[in-house]
């Protein structure tokens, strides 16, 4: 079990203007789920029909102390900006990349603070202001790319995320968490530390207060240096837009309806959404569509073509086999 801590009102006032971008959060379920196993996150609410519960200074308290697990949003959609970078890693050579990725950042004189995970790690960058969520990206997929360290989604199912996952929020949008640091991870009962600082919490908040801020005129200058991502980032994964198939402009295009999730060989692969409308297919890989002919898809499920069709609220029109012979 992690040791127990006890946070002072100055704990808890470091650590909210260090991760805290709006009163939105989520909290890591204390059970896992009964067919996964997994401790998933999830927003709280006082009630059954009640609103989701704000971020609290007793909240960041009980994180800090060890019985509940928040995790916090990335964005504040109100000004498009982060207080915070993080990029997270848990696949085999994430360690290695993240500090191959905190290493080039201090060759431009931006401090990172690696933190450790349950597979891997995280690196967070603190803005000295609020940072654009868009600039955000862009220095990480650039510097990604400089050093040829994967990124999650741009083609590759293995790779670092990069937190902010969004350019832009609307307005009720929530964007993507990361779990809060310094907290106890759920499944394992063990908080993970920061390397740099002895592991209790008044000396991890103090070296995190430590780390160099990074002003907004900074980033920047940093990308321009370090030069932009060739590519935006997750151009790759994209199937070809319906403009590239003008013979099959005026027929129905399933890639104009789905929101494609991966490449799996010859086929993307997505949530079928006949079988998301029944509540089925939760893991999200029923539907097939070919990337070589898109119009040919197929749900693994059964799901059959007018099932799938009138789901997007596109039925297969009824054949009028008379209408030409009218003419
Ligand atoms: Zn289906």
């Amino acid at each position: 079990m992690a040791k127990r801590y006890r946070a002072s009102a100055a704990n808890v006032e470091d650590y909210w203007q260090l991760f805290v971008n709006r009163r939105a959060y989520v909290l890591q379920s204390m059970r896992p789920h009964p067919e996964s196993g997994r401790y998933y996150y999830f927003r709280p609410k006082a009630g059954k029909d009640s609103e989701p519960l704000s971020l609290t200074e007793a909240t960041i308290a009980r994180h800090l102390e060890g019985d509940m697990t928040i995790g916090v949003y990335a964005m504040n959609p109100a000004t498009q900006c982060c207080k915070w970078i993080a990029l997270d890693g848990d696949y085999k050579d994430s360690l290695k990349h993240l500090c191959e990725i905190q290493w080039e950042l201090r060759q431009h004189q931006v401090e990172a603070a690696l933190e450790q995970s349950r597979r891997g790690a995280h690196l967070w960058v603190f803005g000295e202001e609020p940072l654009p969520a868009r600039k955000c990206r862009v220095l990480m997929s650039g510097l990604a790319q400089k050093l040829n360290i994967p990124v999650k989604g741009a083609g590759t199912a293995e790779g670092i995320e990069i937190f902010p996952k969004h350019d832009e929020l609307k307005d009720r949008d929530f964007g993507n968490a990361v779990r809060g640091p310094l907290g106890v991870h759920r499944a394992i009962g063990a908080r993970f530390w920061f390397y740099g600082a002895d592991y209790s919490l008044d000396n991890q908040l103090a070296f995190l207060k430590r780390v160099k801020k990074l002003p907004a005129e900074q980033l920047d200058a940093v990308i321009e240096k370090v030069g932009r991502p060739v590519e935006p980032e997750r151009k790759q994964t994209r199937p070809p837009q319906r403009w590239q198939y003008p013979q099959q402009r005026l027929q129905f295009q399933i890639l104009d309806h789905v929101e494609v999730r991966r490449r799996a060989g010859r086929n993307w692969i997505t949530r079928c959404p006949s079988c998301a409308a029944a509540g089925r297919d939760r893991s999200g890989d029923n539907l097939a569509i070919s990337v070589d002919e898109p119009q040919k898809y197929i749900c693994w499920a059964g799901c059959t073509k007018d099932m799938i069709r009138a789901s997007l609220g596109c039925p297969i029109p009824e054949r009028r086999e008379s209408v030409y012979a009218a003419g």
